[in-house]
């Protein structure tokens, strides 16, 4: 699995698992930030990646400990494999309030059941050693009940499926105007509503950020890159806004 250096410092690794071509399963990134030798994975994925991402991360880690798992919505390419994540390390994880009690149907064990825990609507602040991430809400984009995680160590934004592109055969974004193609159509199908998205907006530029990293295709870099993408989505038509009236199928 390539993995690829979003920041180092000292003490500090923001890192993207890639998985690219697994035929017909969408293509997934999963990311893993590293503090003082403790570890928080990212919509770690499904079934299809699971032996692979956890190798890899056990890899990365070292001597280190897996800490958190953070699940930004309840889709199965994110939380799939939760039952095998928790069986196999000590990690406590996290998703929304809305969705706690539905990833016990993914098989989640008795045994780990009480070590993943409900992120209320409005958001929480967590700690990994002296690093305090922000799990920041951001419903409606696309899933009732969505977070997204700024690290304010590498001024990273973990966007979720907010940025998401399809079908790029690069990492970082090169050109914002040539890459709308690959997320305009899913944008304006998955993402609920323009509200939610201008509300989106002004929470995030109240925020240092030097990177936009979502869990499908290419990442934005730069102050540049990044204020051209939150504009995007400020000014973005999508879900009910352009929904077309329901007919019952001939
Ligand atoms: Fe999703």
């Amino acid at each position: 699995m390539p993995s690829t250096i979003l920041f180092e410092s000292k003490n500090h690794r923001n890192i993207l698992l890639e998985d690219f071509g697994h035929g017909q399963a969408v293509q997934a990134n999963q990311h893993l930030v590293i503090h003082a030798g403790a570890g928080l994975i990212l919509d770690p994925g499904g079934h299809k990646v699971f032996s692979r991402a956890m190798s890899e991360t056990n890899a990365l880690l070292g001597t280190g400990q897996l800490r958190y798992v953070f699940f930004s919505h309840q889709d199965p390419d994110i939380i799939a494999a939760a039952n095998g994540w928790l069986m196999t390390t000590n990690a406590v994880a996290y998703i929304s309030a809305l969705w706690v009690r539905f990833v016990p149907h993914f098989g989640l064990d008795q045994l780990v059941a009480n070590r993943l825990r409900a992120i209320p609507d409005q958001g929480m602040r967590l700690d990994m050693e002296d690093c305090r991430f922000t799990f920041l809400p951001a419903h409606f984009l696309h899933s009732p009940g969505n977070f997204q995680v700024y690290d304010p160590v590498s001024r990273i934004l973990y966007s979720g499926d907010l940025g998401a592109s399809l079908g790029t055969d690069y990492i970082e974004v090169p050109d914002f105007d040539e890459h709308i193609k690959y997320m305009e159509g899913f944008h304006r199908r998955y993402m609920a509503s323009g509200k939610a998205m201008r509300s989106w907006a002004r929470m995030v530029r109240s925020l240092d950020i030097e990177l936009i990293a979502p869990q499908h295709g290419a990442f934005f870099r730069g102050k540049a890159m990044v204020s051209r993408f939150v504009d995007w989505c400020d000014g973005l038509e999508c879900g009910v806004d352009v929904m077309t009236d329901f007919a019952v199928p001939a």
